[in-house]
C-alpha cells in the first residue's frame, strides 16, 4: 500500500540545526549563474545546487529561492551556468550579494548566451520543466552548449570554501 507524501512524514520531527550541519557535509563546487537582465545586461547570481541530471539528453538543475535570477530566468526561459577555479572565491561572495568593490566580472558569449570568460567550464542551457519544492523552483535544463578549460575547483563543504586536494 502507498502512502501519500504527507502520510510518510506525519510525525516525523527532524532538527533544522542537525539538517542544516548533515547537508553542509555535502561537498560541492560553486556556480555562478548568468541570465539577461531587463537591460540586456548580464545578472549573476551564485549557486551550489547545480546538479548533473542525464548524459542522454545532456540535462542539469539548479534549485533557487525567489529573487532577482530566479525572476529573470523564468522570463527568459534560459540561463547559462560558470563552474568557478579554485581562485575565484571572490566571485562567489560578489554574486552571492556581497558586492566586492575591485572586482570585475568580464562575460562572454560563445554560443548564445553570456557566461564568465574565466571559469573551469561553462554550460548554456534552456529550461525544460520548473518544478516548486516548497520555498525553492527546480530548473531542469537541457545543455545546448558547453566547454571546460584545465584547473582545480573551488570546493564548498561544511559552510566553508576550501581547495580541492585532488587524488592522484
Ligand atoms: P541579487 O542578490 O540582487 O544579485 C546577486 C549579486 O550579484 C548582487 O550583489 C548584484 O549586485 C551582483 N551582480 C549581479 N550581476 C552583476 C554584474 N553583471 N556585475 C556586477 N555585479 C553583479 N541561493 C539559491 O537560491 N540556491 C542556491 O543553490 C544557492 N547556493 C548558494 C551557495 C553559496 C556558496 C552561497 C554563498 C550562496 C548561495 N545562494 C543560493 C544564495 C544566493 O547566491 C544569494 O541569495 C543571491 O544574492 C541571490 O541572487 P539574486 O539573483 O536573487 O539577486
Amino acid at each position: 500500500m502507498s502512502r501519500s507524501p504527507a502520510a510518510v512524514s506525519a510525525g516525523i520531527q527532524v532538527d533544522p540545526d542537525e539538517f542544516r550541519r548533515s547537508v553542509s557535509l555535502f561537498a560541492t563546487g560553486i556556480v555562478v549563474l548568468t541570465c539577461e537582465d531587463d537591460d540586456g545586461k548580464v545578472h549573476g547570481m551564485t549557486v551550489n545546487s547545480f546538479t548533473s541530471v542525464s548524459l542522454d539528453p545532456p540535462t542539469v538543475l539548479v534549485s533557487l529561492r525567489a529573487g532577482k535570477a530566479h525572476r529573470l530566468i523564468s522570463r527568459n526561459g534560459r540561463y547559462g551556468a560558470c563552474i568557478l577555479h579554485e581562485d575565484q572565491q571572490s566571485f562567489s561572495t560578489h554574486f552571492s550579494g556581497r558586492p566586492q568593490e575591485a572586482l570585475q566580472p568580464d562575460f562572454t558569449v560563445r554560443h548564445c548566451l553570456p557566461t564568465l570568460r574565466k571559469c573551469l567550464a561553462w554550460f548554456e542551457c534552456e529550461t525544460v520543466e520548473k518544478v516548486q519544492i516548497h520555498d525553492h523552483t527546480l530548473f531542469v535544463a537541457q545543455v545546448i552548449a558547453c566547454g571546460s578549460e584545465g584547473g582545480a575547483p573551488l570546493m564548498f563543504y561544511g559552510s566553508r570554501y576550501h581547495r580541492a586536494a585532488i587524488a592522484a
